[in-house]
């Protein structure tokens, strides 16, 4: 209410003026209202009731007042019937700050200490994958193969990041894509890549933890291939210690017989600390150099000593059937690519194993496929193996005679029955045993 005085022809009147103030919105008048604090008040509650900061929320449109004079009280809005008014039109833009990596915005989010928390995030995160925190590691450089800038600017408010941890998942992974497979039995990584038209080389760089070799039932393979939007370049220094194998020297004592061997001196190992530079982009090495090698400790020599008596000739040069009759159930030569080395017996399980000539044991015990084996030296190099036995009766460096019982026959090893193994060896090489006797 303001006093007006009015000159009027030498007369002066005063009269009572109501003051009020009509709103508009993108110049279209709303209605009037009888403070301009009203205006604010009711953006401030629309703001609000969007979950918005008021003090941080500028509306699109321009919201202006103009006071308005006239004679007669006007009517006027209060707070809460301008903003219904309003609400349907009015838009609010918010502050943010974007992530814009070489022009391209990638993420928009409230503000800046938010978006460089976010960006801080991503390089934690990467130097927590390349083991920057393992000892012996030093990181000496980390920047952005991309240009990488924080800019403030103002958006619409459904367009800022609110879910920072899938936001930082998204931007390491290069996409919103989340493709995974549960490892099933029997399936081996190569399988579950040829199955997803993906290479092999594409499924190790989306599981970089998962070891190949041992692949769990259940375990959740990924099968999309990150591509982030972010390249993180590193430099480290790694100091390691490496082991340094060490050699073996033979020597040869005529005081061993030729199938012996005893260790003179114990190898071991020696060691060494080796500095590398690792130059490295998103994790795959680009560059690996030896900057400095360090030994600690030397490797000792192993030596061992191979036994080169003189053993007699103590076969009569011809054989016996190494066992009770039996009928020859697989002969030597070759099936199914592989050379079958000797003749298979079979026999009951424990028939008696004869030394086809007397000799020396050479070998007594297991040995691989062979199961429990028995090998007679009987000189002029030839040599004979009983293989698949249930019980040895003999120790290597035994002097046995023909027809004395040195094992009992069996199926230990590689045998699908019970059966004994019959091979005869010339100088190391096995022959066929049925050309002896005929
Ligand atoms: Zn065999």
């Amino acid at each position: 209410m303001a006093l007006v005085l009015l000159l009027c022809g030498g007369g002066a009147y005063a009269y009572e003026s109501h003051v009020s103030y009509a709103v508009y919105l993108d110049g279209a008048f709303v209605g009037r209202v009888a403070a301009p604090d009203t205006v604010r008040r009711a953006v401030a509650r629309l703001a609000a009731a969007q979950g918005l900061d008021p003090a941080r929320a500028r509306t699109v449109q321009a919201l202006t007042s103009q006071p308005v004079h006239s004679l007669l009280r006007a009517a006027t809005l209060g707070e809460a019937e301008l903003a219904a008014r309003i609400a349907p039109k009015l838009r609010f833009r918010v502050q943010a700050a974007q992530i814009v990596v070489d022009g391209e915005v990638v993420a928009t989010l409230a503000d800046r200490p938010t978006a460089e928390a976010v960006l801080g995030r991503l390089r934690a995160d990467y130097l927590a994958s390349i083991g920057a925190d393992e000892p012996g590691v030093k990181v000496e450089a980390v920047r952005t193969a991309e240009t990488v800038e924080v800019r403030e600017v103002e958006v619409a408010p459904g367009e800022v990041a609110t879910d920072l941890d899938r936001l930082v998942a998204v931007l390491e992974r290069g996409t919103d894509v989340v493709k995974t497979h549960t490892v099933k039995k029997g399936e081996t990584l190569w399988a579950i890549a040829q199955a997803n038209h993906m290479t092999e080389a594409e499924i190790l760089a989306a599981n970089p933890d998962v070891e190949p070799k041992a692949l769990q039932v259940g375990e959740e393979v990924n099968l999309v291939v990150p591509d982030p939007y972010i390249t993180f370049v590193d430099t480290e220094v790694r100091v390691q210690r490496q082991s340094i194998p060490y050699a073996t020297k033979t020597v040869k004592d005529p005081e061993l017989n030729p199938w012996q061997r005893v260790t003179r001196q114990a190898g071991r190992p020696g060691l060494k600390e080796v500095t590398t530079r690792v130059t490295r982009e998103n994790g795959r090495v680009v560059d690996e150099t030896v900057v400095d090698t360090k030994v600690l400790r030397e490797p000792v020599e192993a030596v061992v000593a191979i036994g080169s008596k003189a053993v007699a000739a103590n076969g009569t040069g011809r054989f016996i059937w190494p066992t009770n009759g039996g009928v020859v159930t697989s002969p030597y030569g070759w099936r199914w690519g592989r050379l079958h080395t000797g003749v298979d017996i079979g026999v009951p399980l424990g028939s008696p194993v004869y030394a086809a000539d007397s000799g020396t044991v050479i070998a007594a015990g297991r040995d691989g496929a062979y199961g429990l084996r028995v090998v007679v030296y009987h000189g002029n190099g030839v040599s004979t193996l009983y293989a698949h036995l249930s019980a040895i009766k003999v120790s290597p460096g035994a002097k046995v005679s023909q027809g004395q019982v040195i094992a009992l026959t069996g199926q230990s090893g590689d045998a699908t029955g019970p059966h004994l193994h019959f091979e005869i060896r010339v100088n190391g090489s096995p022959v066929n045993p049925l050309k002896y006797f005929r």
